[in-house]
């Protein structure tokens, strides 16, 4: 029953109203304003515990939603997510208060906006950009990834946004921030950070045991000395951050954020000023405890936050004002920067860290490994397009940079965004993935173009002083992988020959064997010297058919109207930067020689050799898996096993530790091996240029062993998919290499290609390993290669692409080589990566289709092979293709042999070129790379030099100037201001070796093992003295 409210209540209540009238009443009448200025002007204060508040977005270049959409903000069912509002909202946000401070990363985002800004916002912009109000941090266009991107392409996309900001601002940024990429490399650290010229680099992801043992060792922060060779030369600060990227719990305001606000206003409900800086200092003290001297750093902000920066700022504000106030901890608006500097300022000694990040695992079975293989068509696309760009802007270089007409932008525009930690790492949506794949092709097509006209310009340069419209008109093959090519698939009749230009990107002479689709059988191939040169035809399998037929009609929308019944095979030798001409004709008497075909059963317990050079295998029949590895030259003699198997992918379901294998996460339930069909017999075809065995291992896995005249590796296809789902489990399949070696749990994988790094099964050089995974634990990313060795021999795998790999057994390698998954692994996508292909109603899961190289070579002699042959899979050679008649006289009447440099000249054998480039104001760009560690390799880990001179015959250098890795600031520059960071227990540095000055007389160029040398050379002509000199 209720109760009545009494006089005495009633009448106090009535008091209190009049109270708040009364006071209502005061205010007013006092004038007292409402305004609040909030202090936001602290900066560090020495004693105390600093707070740098660092407002931040994380805007990913692509993931749920494509670029474009992000930056737009459509598709917000997927995510409400529109970076343009971050952009707009920021300028007002920090022109209302010059204390805020920002930081803006991702250029890919930034240069869209500032296309679409009035020169009065860029004004403002400026401005904010000179008082450090907003700075920009790490700079590249994308936020790479760390361990499936090439060491090249992350130069390449880190340059780009970097010559943006020099370009717009005349800025160039200080420091690394990779907070988001799952795992760290070592390349990151020494050649993407020090060698770009950053003072430091942070970033978020770390195996949650390495992280908890940091955090008691307060070693988070650490001096990061990433390469052996260049050592504390190429040193940098870096921090990992205690948990994330994001504000510590209860620091989130976004507009739809549930953190509790400030709220300040003692006329309103709900006033919790002290509240807040309670929980703020409580905060700051707990970092404190893990973090070394008394300066930490906030990440206030997170993925796409801040698309209404006021609800951010206006908090800042208020807890800056009240933090200090209270004055237990003192806070202030900072960038990274900023803290860097106090940093360093404290002069503190840092524990030494060296290697890498990898793998990354957040809690114990959740190993970020997957994504290492991850989309593997995807990736191979990524690496070729890369090889492709390269090759592309040297031709360009060749011909003149033309302002109109195409160019490599967008080639490099669409590289770039594709080496986003969500992009070629295969963890972005399918749709988003085609939009990647949508972009390189566009980049493509248009460098096509330009590849075929600089071609065209070359190949006619007797016959013109420039050149303005050629008539050749070449044609390439991007899916000759699948073997179409309809500019060779042509009828050789009534005189008709086909002329092939054969490119080569590299600094040395290659010889090679290119292999081309034909109809005919009685065909012929000459020389540029019009020799007829040996040529080989190896019969179509019905493997190729099909992928050939499937995937045209898939991508291309129409079925080839003719089925080309031949590869044709043959050698060719290939200038430093040039190409040769090859023509293939109607044979007149011998032709070409048909592979002998012999197939072998299964039930036979027969063997067979193939190799016709120093190599031989020998195939048992009775023991299928197995082949004997011979190398005559050097006597090694080896068993080596090849199988496949597949992991079953996890399902999570209903499970007390529900964590499912998907795009990110390998998490395997079991391996099962792939047995060999017995009843369906190897093909073995052999001939005066290679020997290829075929094996159909099962109805969906193809492989073909290749052996190549002259060359001591073994080829090995695959072919693999689609991979059956109908049990209604996600499969990850691999391939084991085995061999008898004792390699005491130790194998070394590349570092994005360059560096190798020594791994140990189940262990980890920073802290006690507890072992969760043992598979997943030990996979890690290969972009080059992997190798293992004992006490006589090592063992070396290389890679046409990125792919996760280990070695699980003592003697044995193994390549994670496609992954179809049906759950999702709860780590943001939301979606299965179940790649699928349609062609009208007939959809069917990925096939991808891949190569790896192996070779075996006395302990101590796999360096050579794996640099020098790991460069010529990264550039592959350039093919072009045009038509001619039986009346052209096309070897006299063009140039059919050129090369780029003197003719006299090759780049020593561990130096590789992999930028020459002509920049928009005529400079050319050129960057060298010594291809050898210290200690690699007993003759090519040494000092070599380039002689530039011969590198640019057609042009008198006026100056040489070097530069910094990005190529932003000179490096004499950046070294000037390289901070002496103190380093733990350090007793000195090792000396570290650098090529010297370049002599402006001289013009050589030394380079010391690992070192990447960038320089801006000026000629007195930009007009192509090239096609004077030709
Ligand atoms: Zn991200």
């Amino acid at each position: 029953m209720g109760e009545r409210p009494s006089i005495r209540h009633f009448q106090h209540l009535m008091a209190k109203k009049l109270l708040f009238l009364l006071t209502l009443l005061e205010i007013l009448l006092c004038g007292q304003s409402k305004f609040m200025a909030y202090n936001t002007s602290q900066g560090i204060v020495h004693g105390k515990l600093n707070v740098h508040l660092v407002a931040h977005t994380h805007d990913d270049v692509g993931w749920l939603k494509t670029v474009d959409q992000y930056y737009v903000g459509s598709n917000n069912s997927i995510q409400g997510a529109c970076v343009q509002n971050v952009l707009d909202s920021m300028v007002h946000a920090l022109l209302a208060d010059k204390n805020r401070k920002f930081i803006y990363v991702e250029m890919a985002f930034f240069k869209r906006w500032w296309r679409d800004q009035s020169e009065a916002v860029q004004d403002l912009v400026k401005n904010l950009v000179s008082s450090g109000q907003l700075e920009f941090i790490n700079g590249a266009m994308s936020m790479h990834d760390e361990a499936v991107t090439h060491y090249i392409d992350m130069i390449d996309q880190t340059a780009l946004g970097h010559k943006f900001l020099k370009t717009e601002f005349g800025v160039t940024p200080r420091i690394g921030w990779q907070i988001d990429p799952f795992g760290h490399s070592a390349v990151q650290a020494y050649l993407l950070g020090a060698e770009v010229g950053f003072d430091s680099l942070f970033f978020g992801r770390i195996d949650y045991q390495d992280r908890a043992k940091r955090k008691k060792e307060k070693s988070l922060e650490v001096i990061w000395q990433g390469s052996k060779s260049l050592g504390s030369s190429a040193q940098i600060f870096a921090g990992a951050f205690p948990e994330n990227y994001e504000p510590p719990s209860g620091f989130y305001f976004e507009v739809n954020d549930n953190s509790p606000i400030v709220q300040d206003n003692m006329e309103l409900f709900d006033y919790n000023v002290q509240d807040r800086v309670n929980d703020f200092v409580a905060a700051a003290l707990s970092q404190a405890n893990i973090t070394r001297t008394n300066h930490i750093m906030w990440t206030m902000g997170t993925d796409f936050k801040y698309q209404y920066a006021h609800t951010w700022f206006r908090q800042l504000d208020k807890l800056i004002h009240y933090v200090n106030k209270d004055g237990r901890v003192n806070t202030l608006y900072s960038t990274p920067s900023i803290y860097t500097d106090a940093k360093y300022a404290t002069n503190e000694s840092w524990p030494i860290k060296t290697d890498d990040f990898f793998p990354y695992a957040d809690h114990a079975n959740a190993y970020w490994t997957g994504y290492f293989t991850s989309r593997p068509a995807i990736k191979h696309y990524v690496r070729l397009m890369s090889g492709y760009y390269l090759a592309a802007r040297q031709l360009e270089l060749f011909r003149g940079r033309m302002n109109s007409g195409p160019n490599t932008d967008s080639l490099a525009d669409a590289l770039a965004i594709a080496q986003h930690h969500d992009a070629v790492t295969g963890t972005e949506k399918q749709h988003v993935a085609n939009d990647y794949s949508k972009r390189l092709y566009i980049g493509y097509k248009e460098s096509e173009d330009l590849v075929s006209s600089s071609l065209a310009c070359l190949v006619e340069s007797s016959l013109l002083t420039r050149c303005q419209n050629p008539v050749t008109k070449f044609q390439q093959c991007p899916l000759l992988n699948i073997s179409y090519c309809p500019a060779t698939e042509v009828d050789l009749v009534q005189g008709k020959n086909l002329v092939i230009v054969v490119y080569n990107s590299l600094g040395w002479r290659r010889n090679e064997v290119i292999r081309i689709p034909v109809i005919d059988a009685s065909v012929t191939v000459h020389d540029s010297n019009g020799s007829e040169i040996e040529s080989q035809l190896l019969p179509q399998a019905g493997v190729y058919v099909d992928l050939r037929n499937y995937y045209v009609k898939a991508y291309l929308g129409q079925t080839p109207p003719k089925t080309p019944k031949y590869w044709l095979a043959f050698k060719v030798s290939i200038p430093p930067l040039g190409f040769s001409t090859y023509t293939i004709s109607t044979a007149k008497r011998t032709g070409s020689i048909r592979s002998s075909v012999d197939t072998y059963e299964s039930s036979e317990k027969s063997k067979f050799e193939v190799g016709q050079g120093n190599l031989k295998l020998t195939f048992s029949m009775d023991q299928e898996k197995c082949t004997n590895y011979v190398n005559f030259r050097n006597l090694i003699e080896e068993q080596v096993e090849l199988s496949y198997l597949y992991y079953s992918g996890y399902n999570g379901t209903n499970k007390k530790d529900p964590q499912n294998s998907g795009a990110y996460v390998f998490r395997p339930n079991g391996t099962y091996p792939i047995n060999h069909e017995k009843q369906v017999p190897l093909t073995v075809l052999r001939g005066p240029v290679l020997d290829e065995v075929h094996q159909q291992i099962n109805p969906w896995i193809y492989q073909v062993t290749r052996l190549y005249k002259g060359k001591e590796h073994v080829e090995v296809e695959f072919i693999v998919g689609p991979i059956p789902i109908e049990d209604g489990t996600g499969k990850e399949v691999s391939t084991q290499i085995s061999t008898s070696m004792e390699t005491n749990k130790t194998f070394y994988t590349d570092s994005n290609g360059r560096d190798f790094i020594k791994r140990i099964r189940d262990y980890r050089t920073d802290w006690d390993l507890e072992v969760n995974q043992p598979a997943a634990g030990n996979y890690y990313p290969i972009n080059l290669g992997i190798y293992i060795k004992d006490n006589k021999t090592e063992f070396s795998v290389l890679v046409d692409r990125p792919i996760g790999g280990s070695s699980l057994e003592d003697g044995q390698i193994e390549l994670m080589v496609h992954r179809r998954l049906l759950l999702d692994d709860s780590k943001g996508v939301a979606e299965a990566l179940n790649e699928t292909d349609c062609v009208g109603d007939d959809c069917r899961g990925l096939t991808v289709q891949g190569k790896y190289y192996y070779r075996l070579d006395p302990l101590g002699e796999g360096a050579k092979w794996r640099r020098t042959f790991g460069q010529e899979i990264y550039s592959p050679l350039l093919l072009a293709f045009a038509e001619k008649d039986d009346t052209d006289d096309w070897m006299n009447s063009r140039v059919s042999t050129f090369s780029g440099i003197d003719s006299s000249y090759a780049l020593p054998d561990n130096i590789a070129i992999i930028t020459l480039q002509e920049l928009d104001d005529g400079t050319v760009l050129l960057r060298l790379a010594h291809l050898y560690e210290i200690e690699e390799d007993k003759d090519l880990s040494v000092m070599a030099s380039v002689e530039l001179k011969k590198l640019f015959p057609g042009r008198k250098i006026q100056e040489v100037k070097e530069m910094n890795l990005s190529a932003n600031q000179e490096r004499t520059e950046m070294e000037k201001k390289r901070l002496a960071w103190k380093v733990e227990g350090s007793s000195g540095n090792r000396h570290v070796s650098r090529g010297g000055p370049v002599d402006p007389k001289e013009l050589k160029v030394e380079l010391a093992p690992m070192e990447i040398r960038t320089f801006f050379i000026f000629s007195d002509d930009v007009s192509h003295q090239l096609f004077d000199a030709l």
